[in-house]
C-alpha cells in the first residue's frame, strides 16, 4: 500500500515547564509535498521543527513517518529512516573543510564512515561513491569551487548552502529547513529558493521560512502557526485570502509586508 502522506502530526503539543510553546498540532505532510509553515515569531515553529526532526522531546500527541510511530525515537534513528535537518542555528563543523563537512554525511549514509563492519574493497568503493556524491553536491548547491576551505571561512550565505548539501548528503526523504534564507542577500535567496524548486520529488521539503515571497514562490501548501498553535492549512492562495492569518500577523508589520 502506498501511504500519501509522509509525516503525520496528531495533537502534538510542547511543555518548557509551564508554558505551552506547541499546542496540540495537527498536521499532515504529503510525500512530494513543499510544504512551508510561517507564523509570527515565537508562533512554535522551530520548536516543532525539534519534535520532528527528535532533537526535543514531544510531551503529547504522536508523530508518524510513513505510517511508522516516530515520536520517541532519537535524532540519529530518525534520520536513519530518511528525516534531514537545516538548523536556524548552524550546525556545521567549522574548522573543518567544506568537502570534510558533506562527506561525512555522505559517508554516514552509505555506512562507510570510521568504525563500521564494512572492510576491504566494499569499503574503498563506498568512500569513493561517498566522495563522489559530496562533489556533486556542492557542485548543485552552488559551492563547486569552496572545497578546501574551512567551513568557518565561509559567508554567512555560503554556510547556509553547505548546510543544505550536508542535509542532502543523507539522502532525506523529509528535509526539514528553519529559516534558511535567514541572513542572506537577495541573490543568495534566490540562488536557494531555485535549488529547492530543483530537488526531485523524492525529496518532501518541510520549510518555515520568513522571507513570505520565498514561501509563496516555492510552497504548495502552507501552514500558519500562531502562539502554539495549528491557525490554517492551504494552498497559498486560499492562506494569503483568510481573514485568520491576515489577523494573526496584525501588530508583527515586519512579516507580512513582502
Ligand atoms: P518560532 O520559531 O515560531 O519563532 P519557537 O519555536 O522558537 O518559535 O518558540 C516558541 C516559544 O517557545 C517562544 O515563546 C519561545 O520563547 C519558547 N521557547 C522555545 N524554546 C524554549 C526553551 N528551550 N525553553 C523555554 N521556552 C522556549
Ligand atoms: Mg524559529
Amino acid at each position: 500500500m502506498i501511504d500519501l502522506d509522509l509525516l503525520q502530526l496528531r495533537g502534538v503539543s510542547k511543555h518548557f515547564g509551564s508554558f505551552t510553546a506547541v499546542d496540540e498540532v495537527s498536521l499532515t505532510v504529503r510525500a512530494g509535498a513543499r510544504h512551508a509553515i510561517i507564523g509570527p515569531n515565537g508562533a512554535g515553529k522551530s520548536t516543532l521543527f525539534g519534535l520532528i526532526s527528535g532533537t526535543l522531546t514531544t510531551s503529547t500527541g504522536t508523530i508518524t513517518l510513513d505510517g511508522r510511530d516516530v515520536t520517541r525515537l532519537p535524532v540519529h534513528r530518525r534520520v536513519g529512516l530518511g528525516t534531514a535537518a537545516t538548523f536556524q542555528h548552524s550546525s556545521l563543523f567549522m574548522r573543518e573543510t567544506v568537502l570534510e563537512n558533506v562527506l561525512l554525511a555522505a559517508l554516514l549514509r552509505t555506512g562507510a564512515g570510521a568504525g563500521t563492519g564494512l572492510g576491504g574493497w566494499r569499503k574503498v568503493s563506498a568512500r569513493a561513491e561517498a566522495l563522489a556524491r559530496a562533489r556533486t553536491l556542492l557542485e548543485r548547491v552552488g559551492l563547486p569551487d569552496r572545497h578546501d576551505l574551512a567551513a568557518a571561512a565561509l559567508s554567512h550565505g555560503e554556510r547556509r548552502q553547505l548546510e543544505v548539501a550536508v542535509a542532502l548528503a543523507t539522502e532525506p526523504r523529509l528535509l526539514l529547513m528553519d529559516e534558511p534564507a535567514a541572513g542572506m542577500s537577495p541573490a543568495e535567496t534566490q540562488r536557494l529558493t531555485e535549488l529547492i524548486a530543483a530537488l526531485p520529488d523524492e525529496v518532501t521539503v518541510l520549510l518555515v521560512e520568513h522571507d513570505l515571497d520565498m514561501v509563496f514562490e516555492l510552497a504548495d501548501t502552507v501552514t500558519v502557526m500562531h502562539l502554539g498553535r495549528h491557525l490554517t492549512t492551504g494552498t497559498p492562495d486560499q492562506v494569503r485570502a483568510s481573514a485568520e492569518v491576515q489577523q494573526a500577523y496584525l501588530g508583527t508589520t515586519t512579516e507580512v509586508s513582502s
